[in-house]
């Protein structure tokens, strides 16, 4: 094997360790196989099957559970190899159906809509305290402690109807401490209750992880997946992450995982588990040999001590983003093809605000506008030549929900009036390659 030639994981100093403030309870929720799942809604033949989600350029999106039985996952195969582990029932590859280069994203977004629609009216009525936070189309988040305060009573015995009935519900770690066993009990008895909301309103099957942390609650998200709830209490995070492979673990699964495996090869040493990784990892030394910027080093950060850094907030405090490559570059892009993109780009965006007005009931007063130019031109300070633009949006009257195309007649009549007034920095867009838009409030 050779593995004895290795040299032992190095132990951190403990000044480097960090301790769970053992306050606040965390609780991740996942949609398993989320975007499998929304085609198979959509496309019939695809129910039940092994399918293989790509997009335009097949890049796999999602696997399917069915197809995962075959071994095939999204972070180790491409189209070939999964191909080959799945000969009968021959593997389906579908590709997301497109417009201009660019996977459909309206019917996950929609979705995606739906299911958190369903979550924060159910959490808001019956555990009013939580704090929500939708982190991506599938991943939301949930802080208890505020509910968890006022609804804990406080008796000596754990009331057994307390704790969660799923039945791959998969406690890590032994608690210590009676305050923190309630605690975790009682979050997980919700989180159990999200998990059969969202299956009952909108047909999507999740896995929860409840812990005392963001991070170490995402990671226990990711065990035992689908259908799977996971508790870890502060004196099991150790054992959490001495069964979760590195390659698998957030932030770690993709390119910065290979690249830090590397490093920590040429050194002698081998990262198996996530529990290597947190016992020996110096970040500010990644950072440094693999030229991460401060959020990728802070993501690393966090995974490696076993805390989050930033306090969980409502993401609606956040902007919303649309963007678009324009890919046909052998031609300049005329007039026509930046109208065609800017007006695709705003119907997806236009998606956004519609399901942020239903839900929070806000609507932009301003859009920002990017438009990149190819790298090859490049200003006189040697810099890719971008134009931004902001456009108020106030006198836009906002219709729950908005008809579709309004936002982007409404954008491209205001540049059309920029041209017009002669502002030369709009007048150049046949080097445009790359348009964006951020909402403002
Ligand atoms: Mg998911």
């Amino acid at each position: 094997m050779g593995s004895n030639n290795l040299k032992d994981i190095p132990d951190k100093p403990e000044s480097q360790k960090l301790q769970l403030s053992g306050k606040e309870i965390y609780c991740v929720v996942d949609i398993d196989s989320f975007e499998a799942m929304v085609w198979a809604k959509e496309f019939n033949e695809l129910q039940g099957k092994p399918v293989l989600v790509v997009n335009a350029q097949r890049v796999i999106i999602a696997v399917s559970y069915e197809a995962k039985k075959f071994g095939i996952s999204r972070a180790h195969d491409n189209v070939k190899s999964a191909r080959s582990k799945c000969p009968t029932p021959p593997l389906i590859v579908f590709e997301i159906p497109g417009k201009d280069g660019k996977s459909d994203q309206t019917i996950p977004q929609k979705a995606s809509f739906e299911i958190q629609k369903c979550v924060r009216s159910f959490v808001n009525n019956k555990f009013p305290g939580t704090v929500i936070c939708m982190k991506s189309k599938d991943e939301i988040y949930f802080e208890f402690s505020e509910y968890l305060d006022k609804n804990l009573v406080q008796t000596s015995n754990l009331d057994l109807d307390l704790l969660p009935h799923k039945p791959k519900t998969v406690w890590i770690g032994a608690s210590k401490d009676k305050i923190e066993e309630r605690r975790l009990a009682l979050a997980s008895n919700i989180a159990e209750q999200i998990l059969q909301k969202i299956r009952e309103e909108t047909g999507f099957i999740a896995s929860a992880g409840v812990a005392a942390s963001c991070i170490v609650a995402k990671i226990a998200c990711g065990n035992d997946k689908p259908d799977a709830l996971t508790i870890v209490t502060n004196s099991g995070v150790d054992d959490l992450y001495a069964q979760t492979n590195m390659k698998d673990a957030p932030y770690l699964k993709g390119k910065n995982g290979i690249s830090i495996f590397r490093l920590w090869e040429r050194k002698g040493h081998v990262l198996k588990s996530l529990l290597d990784f947190k016992k020996c990892v110096d970040i500010a030394e990644i950072q440094n040999e693999l030229q991460l910027t401060d959020f990728q080093a802070n993501q690393l950060k966090e995974v490696a001590e076993g805390f989050d850094l930033e306090p969980l907030e409502d993401k609606k405090k956040a902007t919303l983003q649309s963007s678009w490559n324009i890919i046909n570059q052998d031609r300049p892009c005329t007039q026509e093809i930046l109208k065609k993109y800017i007006m695709n780009c705003c119907e997806e965006l236009e998606l956004k605000i519609n399901h942020e007005n239903y839900l929070f009931e806000r609507i932009p007063k301003e859009i920002k506008i990017v438009l990149r130019s190819k790298i090859s031109k490049r200003d006189s300070e040697g810099q890719p030549k971008v134009t931004v633009k902001s456009i108020d949006t106030r006198t836009l009257k906002y219709e729950n929900p908005q008809k579709s195309g309004t936002l982007g007649s409404f954008i491209w009549t205001k540049l059309c009036e920029m041209w017009k007034e002669g502002e030369k920095t709009f007048a150049n867009f046949e080097d445009v390659t790359e348009i964006m838009f951020t909402t403002s409030y």
